[in-house]
């Protein structure tokens, strides 16, 4: 279903959207959801000392900002970059490849899963400096539907200990919520308070606007948390269309919502099927999709090109590709989902691929997720 025809859309209080065409679209009183962050209610926790700790973890937010690291670690690996690359690099390649490299989607992994070797933050500093990776975040999968791959969020947290290059995204499975209204609460702000940048990756079982992910939305608003959300057939629900998703990013102006993976990916063509949800479509993409019209629409909403997905999505039509690429570039992160020892990634070939103005390739290379981290 073709969502309407979104240009820009606004959020009032009263909860409708207005677009900037003057057209109404469909209420999101249905989500019963506040438009801005909100004090946890009184009766769920003392708000005085509420509010200190926020600060605190405002404070702390703030200070474990990590600089970029010298253009020489760039340099350093430009040797392994060449050597895969036509040697007849252009002016325009150089300058490309001289620009800071921040991957907003790899993984730390604890033990073996499906015949794969586990990937510690040493390896996976190590892979980043072969291919000439600046700094990457660093994400948990903490739900049942990311089995057979699991990294808990207090595994990531202490794995990546002292790796300054690495910034740790957690997730808060929301169906904890069955232990108390608070659980969700105190499990994220104790993440925060030991150095979660962001949530990540959301792959929980649920619809993406379920009730129950409410509380953690409003959260990440109040925290000033990015969120990504792993959208596909087993996880973060949403049909054919992205109506649901639409709800969310509405509702939540506060958050920034970095989405990813079949689901969503599969969106950048109009002609999306129920199948399509769960896998890499090779038809050449069809003009009028929802990714473009959401990413256009919402300045919450970003792509998060890792995976084979995002990878998809850019090479299965590309001339589409390229024009998407220069059409959205300030809401597209570079990222890989890089999640074992040897994982072969293509996405270090985009920047040969296709053409961009280096001003282009740096909003997506890093500038983008820089702003995301606040
Ligand atoms: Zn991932």
């Amino acid at each position: 279903m073709p969502g309407p025809g979104v240009l820009r859309a606004d959020t009032n209080r009263s909860g409708s959207r207005q677009l900037h065409r003057g057209i109404i679209v469909r209420s999101v009183d249905a989500l019963a959801v506040s438009q801005e962050p909100t004090e946890p209610a009184p009766s769920s926790i003392d708000g005085s000392s509420t509010t200190t700790r926020r600060r605190t973890l405002a404070t702390l937010a703030a200070t474990s900002g990590i600089a970029l690291p010298a253009e020489t670690t760039v340099a350093a690996t430009d040797d392994a970059r060449d050597a895969a690359t036509e040697p007849d690099a252009s002016t325009r390649d150089d300058a490309v490849a001289d620009l800071p490299l921040f991957d907003a989607h790899t993984h730390v992994v604890p033990a073996e899963t499906l015949g794969r070797d586990p990937l510690s933050a040493d390896e996976l500093v190590e892979w980043l400096d072969a291919v000439g990776i600046d700094r990457a975040v660093v994400h948990a999968l903490d739900s049942p539907e990311a089995y057979p791959v699991q990294a808990p969020s207090w595994w990531v947290l202490e794995e990546l200990e002292g790796h300054d290059r690495l910034v740790p995204f957690c997730t808060v499975d929301p169906r904890v919520d069955v232990y108390g209204a608070d659980t969700v609460l105190e499990r994220l702000e104790s993440l925060v308070e030991r150095g979660a940048r962001g949530i990540g990756e959301l792959k929980a079982g649920v619809a993406i606007d379920d009730e129950r992910l409410e509380r953690l939305y409003e959260l990440c608003a109040e925290y000033d948390l990015p969120a990504l959300v792993h959208v596909d057939d087993k996880a973060m629900l949403d049909a054919v269309g992205l109506p649901r998703f639409e709800d969310v990013l509405a509702s939540y102006p506060g958050v920034d919502f970095l989405a990813h993976a079949h689901g969503w990916w599969a969106h950048v063509s109009a002609d999306v099927s129920e199948s399509d949800l769960g896998r890499y479509p090779e038809r050449p993409v069809e003009p009028g999709g929802r990714v473009p019209e959401l990413l256009a629409g919402y300045d919450n909403c970003y792509g998060d090109l890792a995976g084979m997905s995002g990878w998809n999505a850019l090479t299965r039509d590309p001339e589409f590709g390229q024009a998407f690429l220069e059409d959205h570039h300030e809401h597209l992160v570079f990222g890989t989902d890089y999640l074992y020892p040897g994982h072969e990634i293509p996405h270090l070939e985009l920047f040969d691929r296709f053409d961009l103005e280096r001003e282009a390739w740096s909003a997506i290379r890093y500038r983008n997720l820089e702003s995301l981290l606040g």
